[in-house]
């Protein structure tokens, strides 16, 4: 789930799945499975081996053609699905996650997630709530963002706009995800939720997990110091920058990718990145960088439409940060997301018409 390129020519994110598996560090197998969502073909799922047998980390999509996918690259790779014992979650997109309750049904795997994992399927969220404000260390501005939940519940956003319909399909599958139809699609219950630098041997490589929060909340990645790997998720891509949405649980998402992204920056020995979508590649440092550019520069964008816009909603300020092919409520929720980076910061301030969010440059 990623959205708005960041200008280069070729998009390696969007390339149908390739059949081949290839070893891309000694003993990780990439195994690409198909998935078509906004800009993406495909997501990498990495196999390691040990003695216990095989763990997987993002094992794609919910539903058979994923499963059959999987099936024949593992043939391919030699490995019998039954071998494998645990699969890794980086964050909860069912692009991610959603082959795990098939995978746990049949073979009992152990699921491992950030300990803040959850889905939006998840019938216990709600109850959650609470807790999960608290343990983000950031609980939701009560004067401006969080005010405005009982729009969510009426079909509103928080910022007032008309509520994105989920096409049909997405609608449906989703359904059966949450009705449980479930064993096949289930949604992830993890059997080990872990923490930022807890360690964790897999395929006799000790990799840290190294909470990456931004494009999730529970985004998580491995890394691998002794072998200068770093599995990256959607929080460090070759081509483009995960979609970044304000309508997550903490009052400031932009700001913690920035914060996530310095922590990529700081780790040492990284030679390898290997990323849910696209190709490896190094130069993790540069690539950190280069995506907080991007965004300082489409900060600097509704800085400088903020004298047109005077009192902008977070409609007018999207239709000047995104091209109008990419209009709709992700585009409006990253727009939020910065803005309300930008009211944090004390550069703009909000006010209210009826219950339309309007921002306005100080
Ligand atoms: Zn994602
Ligand atoms: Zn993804």
């Amino acid at each position: 789930m990623c959205t708005e390129p960041t200008a280069k020519p070729v998009r390696e994110e969007r390339r149908s799945a390739r059949e081949e598996v290839e070893e891309v560090a000694p003993g990780v197998l990439r195994m690409q499975l198909p998935i078509s969502l906004p800009g993406l073909g495909h997501v990498n799922c990495y196999a390691m081996q040990d003695k216990r047998g095989v763990t997987l980390v993002d094992p794609g999509l919910p539903g058979p053609r994923t499963y059959r996918a999987l099936s024949q690259r593992m043939k391919s790779a030699g490995l019998p699905m039954k071998r494998i014992h645990t699969v890794i979650v980086t964050h909860s997109h069912p692009d991610h996650f959603g082959q795990v309750g098939a995978l746990k049904n049949r073979f009992g795997v152990e699921v491992v997630t950030h300990k803040s994992f959850r889905t939006f399927l998840d019938p216990e969220a709600e109850e959650d709530e609470q807790d999960l404000q608290v343990s983000s260390g950031k609980p939701i501005d009560s004067d401006q963002t969080a005010a405005t939940d009982s729009n969510v519940l009426d079909g509103l956003t928080p910022w007032g706009g008309a509520r994105y319909q989920l096409p049909l399909q997405r609608k449906v599958g989703y359904w059966l995800m949450r009705k449980g139809a479930g064993k096949f699609m289930g949604t992830p219950a993890p059997t080990r939720r872990v923490d930022d630098n807890d360690v964790l041997e897999i395929g006799g490589r000790e990799w840290t997990a190294v909470h990456t929060p931004g494009h999730t909340k529970d985004h998580l990645c491995l890394w691998d110091q002794d072998g200068g790997l770093m599995i990256s998720g959607d929080h460090v891509l070759p081509t483009i920058t995960p979609h970044i949405s304000g309508m997550g649980e903490t009052a400031d998402p932009l700001a913690d990718f920035f914060d996530s992204l310095d922590r990529m920056k700081e780790l040492p020995g990284v030679n390898t990145v290997l990323p849910a979508h696209g190709l490896d590649f190094s130069g993790l440092a540069d690539r950190a960088e280069a995506i907080k550019e991007h965004h300082r520069e489409r900060l600097q964008v509704l800085r400088d439409a903020s004298g047109e816009l005077g009192q902008g909603t977070v409609n007018d300020y999207m239709k000047r940060l995104f091209k109008e092919r990419s209009w709709g409520s992700m585009a409006e929720s990253e727009t939020f997301a910065h803005l309300e980076h930008l009211r944090i910061a004390g550069e703009a301030e909000v006010s209210t018409e009826g219950r339309l969010l309007r921002y306005e440059f100080s």
